[in-house]
């Protein structure tokens, strides 16, 4: 296991995982609160109890110290990204096959002995299947031998960072949007994460001042220097300590419009590598 895996007991985990089911009748799991009709799938991110996973792979596309990631991929998702090259099973929480613990524990036990160095949970979004996943690592118990990873948009509240800390080695949070608040902020009208600078951040802060280990990934895109790009990386660089992966494989999707319609232009992507050296980040490839 990695330094700095959480010292969890099974019993710790257990009782984080029995804390974390009560979200699947009354979920206060991310900024919107929906509440009971989470249990009914009628909450903002169309989560119900059952989580559904869209594909897991032995995965080389993630950040070196991770790969080869086994990565699980939970349909669903929090936020609405207008560019979402994973709209599929992000905005289709019922795409793929209905899991349970014990069938998901078996999977990471396979991947495990196939070379996994890592256990990542991604989606769509890995928030709402936050309950699944502490089920699923109690389940495993010693036979977890990689470090768990959470690679989430962060956009989350106080009680799911409070129920992730006994169980997660490595956060990797997406922060993609910059500061501003209402409509015309990035994070949301794009988005559609109302407030997204203030709680992503302060999510991002919490794991960092914990002393936890975070890569932070950036997806640059184009047109978003002084809005996104820009006071992302300067507030990056206030907290050291924190990894850095910068993102320039933006795709934009068919119906894009705007700037959004384009890819990123080499100078952009040079620019912010350029910023990052100057502010000594410390980047992972
Ligand atoms: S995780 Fe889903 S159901 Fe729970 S509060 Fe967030 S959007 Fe609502
Ligand atoms: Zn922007």
């Amino acid at each position: 296991m990695s330094p700095g895996t959480p010292a969890a007991s099974a019993l710790e985990l257990s009782a984080a995982a029995a804390r974390a089911r009560h979200h699947l009748e009354d979920c206060l799991l991310c900024p919107f609160r929906c509440g009971a009709v989470r249990s009914t799938g009628q909450g903002v991110c169309r989560v119900s109890s059952v989580s559904y996973i869209a594909r897991e792979m032995l995965h080389l596309g993630e950040e070196t110290p991770l790969r080869p990631a086994h990565a699980i991929f939970f349909s669903g998702c929090t936020a609405t990204c207008r560019f979402c090259v994973a709209a599929s099973f992000a905005f289709r929480p019922t795409y793929g096959v209905p899991s349970t613990p014990a069938q998901l524990a078996q999977r990471i036990r396979l991947r495990q002995e196939q070379g996994a160095r890592s256990i990542c949970f991604i989606g769509g979004d890995p928030v709402p299947h936050i309950p699944f996943i502490l089920e699923t690592l109690a389940v495993l118990g010693p036979d977890r031998r990689v470090p768990v990873v959470f690679n989430s948009n962060f956009y989350m509240s106080p009680q799911a960072l409070e129920l992730l800390a006994p169980a997660v080695d490595i956060y990797l949070p997406d922060l993609k949007f910059g500061p501003g608040s209402g409509l015309e902020s990035c994070g949301e009208r794009l988005g559609g994460m109302p407030n997204y600078w203030a709680v992503v951040t302060g999510c991002i802060q919490e794991v960092w001042a914990r002393g936890a280990r975070v890569m932070v990934r950036h997806l640059l895109m184009p047109g978003h220097w002084s809005c996104c790009t820009e006071p992302v990386l300067h507030w990056l660089a206030e907290r050291p300590g924190l990894e850095v992966s910068l993102l320039d494989q933006y795709v934009p999707p068919v119906r894009a419009q705007g700037r959004l319609a384009g890819f990123l232009a080499p100078e952009e992507g040079a620019r912010a590598r350029a910023l990052a050296r100057r502010l000594r980040l410390s980047l992972v490839g």
